[in-house]
């Protein structure tokens, strides 16, 4: 029977594990380096009752019908709908930046002004990068822009980034446009929410099967034994020893804290563009609408990974980063029984939904 190994049990090893096992018939020995299953989006319920993020915030979105459909396998949703909240100078209002956002931040003549101008220059509803906003010519639509970027994008991002919004590859911004309509919610696709009983507990089940063997606590460079094909979701320049170089990630700081009263704040996640060290603060109770007299909060600081003293978190879009990947990638080719994926394996900045979907096209392809 042939042997495959998947290194990594968070959602990329987890879906093409379950997916070799269940449709293959095939025997997947899954091994992870940490503690847990589920990678970055592990949870788990502490002592007061509430679901913590121990990674931070993770929202499942997607438009995917193919990622939907295989989800929905190992969990329920429920109907959460991700809004964010931003204080810019001391006034808590909405993110992405909307047409709400210019009634909470300047005075109405001037908000309703800017509104019309907005909706005159770009359709009702269509969302604009904040490096494609700044390029416009009306001195109003100038002002606003120069509000933006520097009140939403340019402190939040230096924090995150250690770079301003224009040294970071444009897709990092674009995440977060400028949304021309009053939809108050981060995220616009289809299918949204958080898994009833949490992240892990999908992963469990989608690692739950005959087939998988799942082994924690064990680093592949420690692994003997042969295998007939690797599945590597870990970081692909650790693979190759870092014979070109280390591909630089950025790394988070999770402080958490735990208060003595239901709420702490209005909102799961309230971002900081402007005031403090930290980028936002998470509320996990929010998220399954867990019920306690206490709160649990993270205050989230970026800062560099570097190997031996945090974790690899954000790969880092910018050209000479993926030059670096691509060499590591010509490597991946000539090895032909060696397959990376994942936000590690692939060095791309994926959500849950574009890990998935990654494991399941490459599943398709082997096939
Ligand atoms: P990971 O989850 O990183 O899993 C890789 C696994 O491989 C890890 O468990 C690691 O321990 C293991 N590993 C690595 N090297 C080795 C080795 N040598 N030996 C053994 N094991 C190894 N996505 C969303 O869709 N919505 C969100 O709201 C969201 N919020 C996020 C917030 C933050 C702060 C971060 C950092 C990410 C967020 N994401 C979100 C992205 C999401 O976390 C990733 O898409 C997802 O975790 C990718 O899964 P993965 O399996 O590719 O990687
Ligand atoms: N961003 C910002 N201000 C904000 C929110 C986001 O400048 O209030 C920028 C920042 O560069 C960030 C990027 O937009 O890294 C993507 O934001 P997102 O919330 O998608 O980041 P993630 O949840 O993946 O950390």
């Amino acid at each position: 029977m042939v042997k495959n190994l998947v290194v990594g049990a968070g959602f990329s090893g987890a879906a093409i594990a379950n997916l070799i096992a269940d449709k293959s018939d095939e025997k997947v020995l899954v091994i992870d380096k940490k503690e847990h299953i589920a990678g970055n989006s592990y949870d788990y319920t502490d002592e007061n009752g509430i679901k913590i993020h121990k990674y931070g915030s993770h929202i499942f979105h997607t438009n995917n019908e193919k990622v939907w459909q295989f989800i929905k396998q190992f969990t329920d949703f429920n109907t959460y709908m991700h809004q964010v909240v931003a204080v810019i100078d001391g006034i808590e209002t909405t993110i992405p930046f909307n047409i709400n956002t210019l009634y909470d931040v300047f005075p109405h003549t001037l908000a309703k002004r800017l509104e019309e101008k907005l909706l005159k220059a770009f359709e009702y509803n269509s969302k604009v990068p904040i490096l494609e906003f700044q390029k416009q010519a009306d001195a109003d639509l100038k002002f606003l822009a120069k509000y933006v970027y520097e009140k939403v994008f340019l402190h939040y991002t230096n924090k995150q980034w250690g770079n301003t919004p224009d040294e970071v590859d444009s897709a990092v911004t674009a995440r977060v446009p400028v949304y021309i309509s009053c939809d108050n919610r981060y995220f616009q696709d289809k299918y949204q929410g958080i898994p009833l009983y949490g992240y892990t507990k999908a992963v469990e089940k989608m690692l739950r099967h005959p087939n998988i063997e799942v082994k924690l606590n064990t680093d592949y460079k420690n692994l003997s034994g042969e295998f007939d094909r690797i599945f590597y979701t870990g970081s692909i320049d650790e693979f190759f020893d870092y014979k070109f170089g280390q591909l630089p990630y950025r790394s988070v700081n999770f402080k958490l804290e735990t208060h003595d009263k239901e709420y702490y704040q209005c909102n799961s996640v309230v971002n900081y563009p402007c005031n403090y060290d930290f980028t936002r603060i998470h509320e996990y109770k929010y998220y399954l609408d867990d019920k306690s007299d206490k709160t649990v909060i993270a205050k989230e600081y970026s800062e560099a990974f570097e190997i031996g003293k945090n974790e690899r978190y954000y790969p880092i879009p910018k050209e000479e980063n993926i030059a670096l990947y691509n060499k590591y990638l010509e490597e991946a080719k000539k090895l032909n029984n060696v397959y990376f994926l994942g936000r590690l394996g692939d060095y791309k900045y994926y959500n849950m939904d574009q890990a998935i979907e990654r494991a399941i096209d490459l599943f398709e392809e082997l096939k």
